[in-house]
């Protein structure tokens, strides 16, 4: 595993790299994009974070106000149900009833007069006059809910047009001893109470505030649309109770209006509550701007980093062809394109290492023109060339399988180096070659080529010099035995494999 990774190194120790720094510049990127993203959505949050907390302290800071002014008021109101059992009340003057009714009645500006409804519904007692102009309000809610239900306490109405202005009524029920039905006492809060409120907050043009009552019935609303007030939520898929809860908060379109908006409930117990919105586009405003500014550094540098790295990608990648080329060049004979003596020896050494490794045969070939001197004299040295191109040619097609090396070992000798291959397979290939030879040669000048082949199993402490020296004397007795023809090697002393 080790030596072949060893081995694809020294083959392509460029394309290696290449690739090895595209990967790494691409995972240097992600990763740095990946960091830079995190950075950012923290910021994110960090502004939600910052908005929500604006937005609670307004929130309740607002159902504070209300709830204090609710408070005072209700105050009020349980003095006039309590008072209103006194026995002297029916026997007093007017002047008298008005003192010790509404002595401490609150008469803010916003708050409207309180009045007292007997049983039946009929005005009796009004805070602003001595004589009221007699009304029946038996047919409003605030009167039906007391009437009908003795433990409601503080009812706060839906808003409704109350003498001449909108308001919401706040009532109590006048109860005698036993339990019993008296009546009603009410008083109200006129809208321009919140209006002068949500003036003194300083609000964007898109912010909201909404007021809402516990049954989720909508009081009052910034920007004002008097459509709006009075509607109850409940049945309304958006801010339902579990993306409106006490206190929390929760990011999209609200119920009224299709902006959205980062709402947050006020986290108070009062009888109204407050959701305080500000629009999503607003809140990410200025992280919109950083979060814009900080992706186009970083895309414009993970471009950079990229093109960089496939400008030297491909500058590897052409040094490695050239010296793919160069090597090739090194190691191949210019002639013949066989490979060179140089190349040979490497590959033998190599083979030879293999086959002791795994105790296979070895074969060599070593072919020499024969009578070439002649042959040069007569047809002159160029056609010896085509002579030698041409036996390169039968050599290369009678040897094809991988790991087979031939090669022209010099003049007009060559080498043939056959991995895992008997003597027997080797001089069928040797005559195979030779034959190849002299049938090419036949239309032109005769010209013939004689083998010597050796084929061993190489054991500890031999060199490969001994297989060429076989190989050699095979040649030299192919020669003597009248050229033209294959000779195998005798090697007794060795593993010889025939
Ligand atoms: P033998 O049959 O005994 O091998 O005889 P030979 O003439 O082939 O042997 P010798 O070693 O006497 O001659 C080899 C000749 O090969 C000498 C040289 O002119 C020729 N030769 C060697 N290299 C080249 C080459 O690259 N091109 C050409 N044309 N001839 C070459
Ligand atoms: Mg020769
Ligand atoms: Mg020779």
């Amino acid at each position: 595993m080790l030596s072949g990774w060893r081995e694809v190194m020294a083959r392509r120790p460029w394309r290696i790299s290449a690739k090895l720094l595209i990967v790494s510049s691409v995972v240097t990127v992600i990763g740095f994009s990946a960091i830079c993203v995190n950075v950012m959505l923290d910021m994110r949050r960090g502004e939600e974070a910052l908005a929500r907390q604006t937005l609670e302290n307004l929130a309740t800071t607002i159902e504070a106000d209300i709830s204090r002014n609710i408070d005072v008021y209700d105050l009020s109101l349980k003095a006039v149900a309590s008072n209103m059992l006194l026995p002297e009340i029916g026997t007093v003057s007017k002047p008298i009833r008005q003192l010790i009714l509404f002595d401490h009645a609150t008469t803010a500006r916003h708050f409207g007069a309180i009045q007292v409804f007997d049983a039946e519904g009929r005005l009796t007692i009004d805070a602003s006059t001595l004589d009221p102009v007699p009304e029946n309000r038996s047919d409003e809610d605030y009167f039906r809910v007391h009437r009908d239900n003795p433990g409601a306490g503080l009812f706060i109405s839906r808003p409704t047009l109350f003498r001449g202005a909108y308001s919401i009524v706040l009532s109590r029920r006048i109860s005698d001893t036993d339990g019993g039905f008296m009546g009603v006492v009410a008083g109200s809060i006129r809208f321009s109470y919140f209006h002068e409120l949500f003036e003194r907050l300083s609000l964007e043009p898109e912010d909201t505030i909404t007021v809402l009552r516990r049954d989720r019935t909508i009081m009052m609303r910034r920007p004002f649309d008097l459509d709006v007030i009075g509607t109850n939520l409940s049945e309304r898929q958006r801010w339902k109770a579990n993306n409106l809860r006490i206190g929390s908060s929760f990011a999209g379109q609200g119920p009224i209006d299709e902006t959205p908006r980062l709402y947050v409930r006020s986290n108070g117990a009062s009888p109204l509550f407050v959701v305080a919105g500000k629009p999503l586009d607003v809140v990410f405003a200025l992280w919109r701007t950083e979060a814009l500014r900080i992706g186009a550094v970083v895309l414009v540098l993970a471009l950079f980093v990229l093109g960089s790295t496939i400008v030297l990608a491909r500058e590897i990648g052409r040094r490695a062809e050239a010296e793919r080329k160069l090597e090739e060049m090194a190691t191949t004979d210019a002639l013949t394109g066989l490979r060179n003596r140089r190349k040979f020896d490497s590959v033998i050494d190599v083979e030879w290492r293999r086959a002791m490794r795994q105790q296979t045969s070895v074969a060599l070939l070593m072919i020499d023109a024969d009578h070439f001197k002649a042959y040069n004299d007569t047809f002159g040295h160029q056609a010896g060339d085509q002579v030698l191109v041409g036996i390169a040619i039968c050599i290369s097609d009678s040897v094809r399988r991988a790991g087979d090396c031939a090669a022209r070992y010099g003049g007009e000798e060559f080498a043939v180096l056959l991995p895992n291959t008997s003597a027997t397979d080797a001089f069928k290939i040797a005559e195979t070659i030779r034959c190849k030879v002299q049938g090419w040669s036949d239309d032109q000048t005769t010209s013939t080529v004689s083998c010597g082949i050796a084929s061993l199993v190489p054991t500890a402490g031999l060199d490969w010099s001994i297989l060429v020296n076989a190989a050699d004397k095979a040649l030299y007795a192919a020669k003597a035995g009248g050229r033209n023809q294959s000779v195998v090697a005798s090697l007794p002393k060795l593993s010889l494999v025939a």
